[in-house]
């Protein structure tokens, strides 16, 4: 063994999170504002923004992991990129902000014992729309391919709208997923991540969590390994996990947490998602503007959402359903080309399992979410013809419609995972109970996309950050500021007082 294999690095902290993403380093900022001590750690690396080339298959490669190929085994198969890196996948999403529906929330209080709703979450919705910029995109910034969505929703008479993201400063690059070369997308690699660092939080990149250490039913460790195979250990009495959906369920199996809901690893949804494209009169240039700046929501109730995607001709050739002739034919046409996907709030569940070291992911479209997409597909249909085009192209098999599309006819993709350690109060029924607190174990909380209990119907990013406010909020018993005054909650490590005042001193380790 090498000297540098042999050398051990250890750290000492409040709080250690694990993962830089969505969730991991909202509540890594938020805590170390509050006065906390926190090591992060982050198993990708710090993105160089001069290296942002704008070209996708360059791009896909440096940041998403594996490439960009991590993909589910069912029926169909469906693509689920994810980043990795500080920012996490906030680093490559489209920067589309919704809060949670307020209809979701509700069924997590009734179906899953939360205690969430909508004006106990709006002050941490309110902070994290703060902290990334959160505004409407300009019709000016939308682009043309927004205008040809809204001109056939018009048409139709559907409900639409222009998206809420986190951009400053947007010039409308067109490549949010491939690496914002502006660093206008306000990702949480340059929001959350440097606003943790200047309050003393110590940022580790390159740090592969391995396993999460539990003496008698406590967290108080987890252990890593760092580039050139140096070894870590980070002491700490408290542990956030937020190493997303896919992920942060091996993390617990890996360090043999107790599961006694036998939840872990399922109920995953996954808010599948294709795309249309279509051939106008006009000049498009999809590329120019915001790709993701424009929804279609008047089907959402039928669990149907449309939301723009769009990129450049590198991107339109791998995304067009068509082959030979006639896609050289449109691909020359690429300025006129005009693109709109289609996302369904799922009712089918997958779930995941560890071969070797790496997650094997289930998921199987139910008939119910196959008749959605058929319908959606229809209506992806309708809103071109009505806003004039010449051709459409569905990506759907040659001679195959919506209404006979079978599930593997389908070609998806997903960018929403959620589930895999689902909140829910009681221990025999979620992993986390309503604080995030992993069941059974002190010391121990999620904070990412896998706690979210149900399907949500909308893009996920703002809901995650605003539940790793307020468990970072729970952590240091304060409320967030502007919330309701409410008593600090009754925690089970008995550090609540009687009288709900703040306890900020709680998060100093034992020494
Ligand atoms: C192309 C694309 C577009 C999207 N667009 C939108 C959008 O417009 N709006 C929206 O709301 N959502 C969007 N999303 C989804 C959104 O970005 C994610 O839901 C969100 O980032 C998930 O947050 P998270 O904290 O669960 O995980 P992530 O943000 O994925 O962060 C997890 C982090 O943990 C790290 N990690 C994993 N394992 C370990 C380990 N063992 N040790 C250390 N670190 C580890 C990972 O490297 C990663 O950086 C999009 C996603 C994609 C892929």
């Amino acid at each position: 063994m090498s000297a540098a294999e042999s050398s051990r690095v250890v750290h000492e902290a409040d709080v250690c999170v694990v993962g830089a993403g969505a969730g991991g380093a909202v509540v890594a900022a938020e805590l170390a504002e509050g006065g906390a001590r926190v090591v992060l750690l982050e198993q990708g690396p710090r993105h160089d923004i001069d290296k942002f080339s704008a070209r996708p298959p360059e791009m896909l490669g440096r940041l998403y992991r594996d490439g960009g190929q991590t993909a589910t085994l069912g029926s169909p198969p469906i693509l689920l990129p994810l980043g990795r890196g500080l920012g996490g996948t906030t680093l490559v999403n489209s920067g589309t902000c919704f809060r949670t529906p307020p209809a979701v929330l509700e069924r997590w209080a009734g179906e899953f014992g939360l205690d969430v709703d909508e004006a106990t979450l709006a002050p941490c919705f309110e902070r994290v729309e703060k902290a990334l910029s959160v505004a409407e995109v300009t019709p000016e910034l939308a682009g043309a391919n927004a205008l040809v969505a809204r001109r056939g929703a018009e048409r139709l008479g559907w409900s639409h709208g222009y998206l809420r993201r986190n951009a400053r400063g947007c010039v409308g690059s067109g490549v949010c997923v491939f690496g914002c070369p502006t660093s206008a997308k306000q990702h949480t690699g340059i929001t959350y991540v440097p606003r943790a660092q200047a309050a003393g939080a110590q940022v580790l990149t390159g740090a592969d969590v391995r396993k999460v250490r539990v003496d008698r039913g406590r967290a108080h460790a987890v252990e890593g390994r760092l580039p050139g195979g140096r070894r870590l250990e980070v002491r700490a009495p408290r542990v956030v996990i937020a190493c997303g959906t896919i992920h942060t369920p091996l993390l617990l199996q890996r360090s043999r947490i107790r599961d006694a809901s036998g939840q872990r690893g399922r109920n995953l949804s996954l808010h599948p998602a294709t795309a249309a494209f279509a051939l106008m009169d006009e000049v498009v240039d999809m590329a120019r503007g915001v790709p993701q700046s424009f929804y279609v929501d008047e089907f959402a109730s039928e669990g149907m959402m449309f939301e723009g995607v769009a990129g450049p001709p590198a991107y339109a050739a791998m995304a067009l359903p068509l082959t030979g002739a006639a896609h050289a034919r449109a691909m020359s046409r690429y300025r006129h080309l005009a693109q709109f996907g289609l996302m369904v709030s799922d009712s089918s569940r997958g779930h995941l399992h560890v071969l070797g070291s790496r997650p094997v992911i289930r998921y199987s479209l139910s008939r119910e979410d196959l008749a959605k997409f058929r319908a959606g597909l229809e209506r992806l249909r309708q809103l071109f013809q009505a806003a004039g085009a010449r051709e459409v192209y569905l990506p759907l098999p040659a001679g195959v419609t919506p209404a006979s599309a079978c599930a593997d006819d389908l070609k998806l993709m997903a960018f929403h995972p959620l589930g895999t350690a689902r909140a829910d109060a009681r221990a025999s029924h979620g992993v986390t109970d309503g604080d995030l607190a992993v069941h059974g174990v002190e010391g121990l909380y999620i904070a990412d996309g896998s706690v979210v209990p149900s399907a949500l119907g909308v893009n996920p990013q703002l809901t995650i950050m605003a539940l790793a406010t307020r468990l970072a909020f729970h952590l240091l018993d304060r409320e967030p500021p502007g919330g309701a005054s409410r008593p600090a909650r009754d925690r089970r490590d008995g550090s609540a007082q009687a009288d709900g005042k703040p306890r900020t001193q709680e998060l100093t380790c034992p020494s």
